[in-house]
């Protein structure tokens, strides 16, 4: 029998559920039979061919993964698509960070934490991407400050880039600083594109 993809979704905190059906409705455009599941533990990680670290709050994320065992074991998934605090838990710096604040640093981009400011400055934006037109909700949002030369812009805002991939030889990556499964599954699509291309 083929073995089916699965899917996870990191399930300690933040837009969980919202992210499961994203990519569930995501596979269903693309005509995929997938399983998509919520990844809690260091057995849940097993088996996943890739990992979505929802929006929700960095600094507690990173807390939650040490508690539970699995922020190291979260460096060995190949693909990892991160929104929001997502994208400051990928990054490789973060600006404005919590003293003790740790991220898994597997992409080469620069971030600062609630760039936009405070919770009641989140806002919404009709914005422009690579993939096409979309609603956008940027919650007490981070900012993209730097990239490194390997990654590619697919969005930006106000002149900020708002959305980015990266390919290394450890694996595939994708950063959006807005909360996309509020809204479109256009980015779950792109992601799982990539997760089929490697199979
Ligand atoms: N401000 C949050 C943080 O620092 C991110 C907000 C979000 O994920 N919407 O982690």
């Amino acid at each position: 029998m083929e073995k089916r993809i699965v899917i996870g979704v990191l399930g300690l905190q933040g837009d969980v559920l919202e992210h499961i059906d994203a990519t569930k409705n995501a596979a269903r455009k693309l005509r995929k039979d997938i399983d998509v599941i919520s990844v809690r533990t260091k057995r849940d990680l097993e088996g996943i061919a890739g990992l979505i670290i929802p929006g929700g709050e960095s600094t507690t994320l990173y807390k939650l993964c040490e508690r539970e065992g699995i922020f190291e074991e979260i460096k060995k998934i190949r693909n990892i698509f991160g929104t929001c605090a997502g994208t400051i838990m990928l990054s490789k710096n973060v600006e404005n960070k919590i003293p003790g604040q740790k991220t898994l640093q597997l992409m080469d981009i620069e971030v600062a934490r609630n760039a936009y400011g405070r919770q009641n400055d989140s806002f919404e934006a009709d914005i422009k991407t690579a993939l096409g037109a979309l609603h956008a909700f940027f919650i007490r949002a981070p900012k993209i400050t730097r990239i490194g030369k390997n990654v590619r812009i697919l969005a930006k805002y106000g002149g900020d880039i708002v959305a980015c991939e990266e390919k290394t030889k450890r694996g595939y990556y994708l950063a959006l600083c807005f909360h996309p499964e509020l809204t479109t599954t256009l980015f779950h699509e792109h992601f799982l594109g990539r997760v089929f291309s490697e199979d």
